[in-house]
């Protein structure tokens, strides 16, 4: 049973939950129900959703009244597949230059007091935008129905090192968690903090759940191997922020015998897909929120099996709505699953255009490189491969004295051949490396642009 916070003196079972915990729950109750819809009658609601925001942006944002226009809808029409494929794609760069026009004034204050977030600018030039009360009050039901997925026991101890924090030591995990249940304390950590020092930490603090980084992840399990250490306090890794490379759970399974469950989420939109509780190998779009579309270069829907584009429009975002926002990601769209969840299904996110590696016969894909297969000729603790040009390919290696020159070119030998090219290789040896703005962590950057 889930350990509900009672808030009336002298009841406590069941128990009576605060407002703000009550209507987390009612959330939760509907969300519950809906992930199993039929993935046609999940459409047919967020178009429902979609056309009263539509109703309103007609009068209230000149920007959205243009482009709804534009796609042919009036008020009072259904919004249907075909309209919605008329909007135009908003573009990053648009939110950027067009952003206080982005901003409904009418709904500043609609849905509680509006709330910043920044991108971290890998990418370039960050985002600014504007959620609101609402919007994180649905961002939190989904970051709770990720726990209750997953059977997490909310009253162990939860542990997070990611960047933009203080660290320090919580009695709860949060204020909206624990406005709904009682839960086990928790604890975070600045992910900029040397790496030993973060596995004395989480050896001391022995948490059941530990979420971070998968680059920092990685770092982490491959210290404890070295070091020896486990923790038997842990029970599951979680992972955001970043792709999630399949060698990195299988070095959980190896290191510590966990798994890895992954999330794949962002600043403009909190949640966007959560690992399915029974299918490892899948994220399901969290529809109820958010609809997401993968879209092929001619911007046609994505068929099961193909990269593509990954568009996300916010279905309850009001103050600064972003609809058909081009977000940078590329990944596989998924066919139904087989747990029965109706929620769109996204086999894996393959990354972002600057990860991509480019031939010289025009191709591009992006490589998939296997650690295992790399270190037995090079003991490496990071790695960062840079195609400066299309034949100018730097392989930065951290931890490790330089090697010699036929280990050299044994490592490109065999690196060549997982990246299905022929490419003159360049070593470099710093100390460490650092990860990009934001605490994000590439291992492959490609800085030759794309001329498709
Ligand atoms: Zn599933």
């Amino acid at each position: 049973m889930l350990p509900f916070r009672t808030s009336l003196a002298g009841i406590v079972w069941p128990a009576i939950v605060q407002p703000a915990g009550a209507t987390l729950l009612a959330l939760l109750f509907q969300l519950e129900q809906s992930q199993w819809l039929a993935h046609e009658r999940l459409m047919e609601q967020q178009f429902l959703q979609l056309k009263a925001l539509a109703e309103f942006l007609w009068e209230n944002s000149p920007f959205y009244h243009e482009r709804l226009a534009d796609a042919g809808w009036v008020p009072g029409q259904s919004i249907t597949s075909d309209l919605w494929l008329r909007i135009p794609i908003l573009e990053r760069a648009t939110v950027q230059a067009r952003r206080t026009e982005l901003i409904v004034e009418k709904a500043l204050n609609m849905h509680g007091r509006p709330l910043e977030y920044s991108t971290t600018g890998s990418m370039g030039m960050p985002v600014q935008g504007l959620g609101n009360e609402l919007t994180h009050l649905f961002n939190s039901a989904l970051i709770v129905r990720n726990h209750l997925w997953h059977r997490r026991d909310l009253s162990g101890k939860f542990a997070a090192i990611r960047c933009k924090v203080v660290s320090n030591d919580f009695s709860d995990w949060g204020r909206i968690e624990s406005s709904a249940f009682v839960t086990g304390p928790a604890a975070v950590l600045d992910s900029s903090t040397d790496i030993d020092r973060q596995l004395d930490w989480v050896q001391a603090e022995a948490p059941v759940y530990l979420l971070t980084y998968p680059s920092n992840l990685r770092s982490l399990l491959l210290r404890a191997r070295d070091r020896a250490i486990s923790v038997p306090t842990l029970r599951e890794l979680s992972t955001f922020g970043e792709m999630l490379p399949p060698e990195v759970r299988r070095l959980a399974l190896e290191v510590w015998q966990l798994p890895v469950t992954d999330i794949y989420s962002s600043e403009e939109f909190g949640n966007i897909a959560l690992q399915c509780p029974q299918h490892a190998d899948r994220y399901h779009v969290q529809a109820e929120n958010l609809l997401v579309e993968i879209v092929d270069e001619h911007d046609a829907p994505c068929a099961p099996g193909a990269i593509g584009r990954v568009l996300v429009s916010t279905l309850h975002n009001f103050t600064m709505p972003l609809l058909r926002y081009e977000i940078g990601d590329y990944a596989e769209a998924g066919s139904s699953c087989a747990c029965g969840r109706g929620l769109p299904v996204i086999r894996r996110i393959a990354g972002r255009q600057r990860n991509m590696l480019h031939l010289t016969d025009g191709r591009s894909h992006w490589p998939a490189f296997s650690y295992k297969g790399l270190q037995p000729i090079a003991d490496f603790r990071q790695i960062q491969i840079i195609q400066h040009q299309l034949q100018d390919i730097e392989v930065r290696l951290a931890g490790i004295a330089p090697l010699r020159s036929e280990a050299e070119a044994l490592f490109s030998v065999k690196l060549c051949e997982m990246l299905h090219g022929q490419f003159p290789i360049r070593y470099s040896y710093p100390a460490t490396i650092a990860p990009s703005a934001g605490g994000k962590y590439e291992d492959f950057v490609s800085l030759v642009k794309d001329s498709g």
